[in-house]
C-alpha cells in the first residue's frame, strides 16, 4: 500500500505554460530528488533555483495520506468546495493598456479561425470544463502511481503533471508537462509540453528541440535577475519562433 506525502492541496488557476487560466486543483507532493528543500543544502543541489516551498506536509491540506482513495478524495473535496484566493489585481493597473488597431478585416479573419477551430475535435487533455488536477511538488513522479492515477480518473479527473524529466512518467497522464534542470539526466523526453526555465547555462533551448513534445515554452528565470532574463527568454522567442514565452502569471495575479 502507498502513503503519499503531500505539501499541500488547493484550488486555484493554472498560472504557466499552455494551460495557463484553466481552473485546476494543485497536488503539491512533498520532496524532490534535485534538491532537500532546506535553505542551507541549496548551494550545493543539482537544482539551486527552486522558487516552491516543497518541504515537509505543513500546508493546507497537506499531510499523509494512506491510500490512494483517501488522497483521491481529498482533491475532489477541493473541486467541489473551491475556496478561490482574494486576487491582488493592482498589478494591472500599474500598467497602461495598448488597445489593438481594430482592422475590419483582419477582425473578419479572426472570427472565421475561430469558428474553424471550433469544429475540430478538442485534443487530448485540453479540458472542455472537465476537472483537472495538476500535480506537483518537489517532484511529483517520486510519489504519483498507477494505484493514484486510476482513482483520479475514476472522479473524473484529467490528471497534469509538472516533472523535472529525471523519472519515466507512468502511462495514464493526460498532460506531462517536462522542465529540463541542467546537470539532471533527462529520462523522459517526450511530452505535451516542455517548459524550460531560461537562462540555465548547461541547459540551452537548442538542446531539447529535437525531443516529441507539443509545445515548447521559454519561462523567464524568477529572481534578482527577473527582469534581465525576462528580456532574454522575450527575445529568444523573437528570433526563434518555435519557442514560445510563458509567464508565471499567478505570481502577477497574486494567487497561489
Ligand atoms: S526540480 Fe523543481 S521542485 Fe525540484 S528543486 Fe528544482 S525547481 Fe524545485
Amino acid at each position: 500500500m502507498s502513503v503519499y506525502t503531500v505539501k499541500e492541496i488547493y484550488y486555484t488557476l493554472q498560472g504557466e505554460g499552455a494551460q495557463t487560466g484553466r481552473a485546476a486543483v494543485f497536488l503539491r507532493f512533498a520532496g524532490c530528488n534535485l534538491w532537500s528543500g532546506r535553505e542551507q543544502d541549496r548551494a550545493t543541489a543539482v537544482c539551486r533555483f527552486c522558487d516552491t516551498d516543497f518541504a515537509d506536509r505543513d500546508g493546507p491540506g497537506g499531510g499523509k495520506f494512506a491510500t490512494a482513495e483517501a488522497l483521491a478524495e481529498a482533491i475532489e473535496e477541493k473541486w467541489r468546495d473551491p475556496s478561490p484566493p482574494g486576487l491582488k489585481i493592482e498589478t494591472w493597473g500599474a500598467r497602461p493598456q495598448k488597445r489593438e488597431n481594430a482592422d475590419p478585416s483582419t477582425l473578419a479573419a479572426r472570427a472565421a479561425s475561430a469558428q474553424d477551430d471550433k469544429t475540430e475535435a478538442e485534443p487530448r487533455g485540453w479540458g472542455g470544463g472537465k476537472r483537472f488536477v495538476v500535480c506537483t511538488g518537489g517532484e511529483p513522479l517520486l510519489q504519483l502511481d498507477a494505484a493514484l492515477i486510476g482513482a483520479l480518473h475514476a472522479r473524473g479527473f484529467e490528471i497534469g503533471v509538472e516533472t523535472n524529466g529525471t523519472i519515466e512518467a507512468p502511462p495514464g497522464i493526460d498532460w506531462l508537462c517536462v522542465s529540463p534542470k541542467a546537470g539532471a539526466e533527462l529520462r523522459q523526453r517526450s511530452g505535451d509540453e516542455l517548459k524550460l526555465v531560461y537562462p540555465q547555462p548547461g541547459a540551452e533551448p537548442v538542446a531539447f528541440e529535437g525531443l516529441r513534445f507539443r509545445h515548447f515554452f521559454l519561462q523567464p528565470m524568477d529572481g534578482p535577475h527577473r527582469e534581465a532574463d525576462t528580456h532574454a527568454a522575450l527575445r529568444y522567442c523573437l528570433e526563434h519562433p518555435r519557442w514560445r514565452l510563458s509567464l508565471q502569471t499567478h505570481k502577477l495575479l497574486g494567487i497561489p
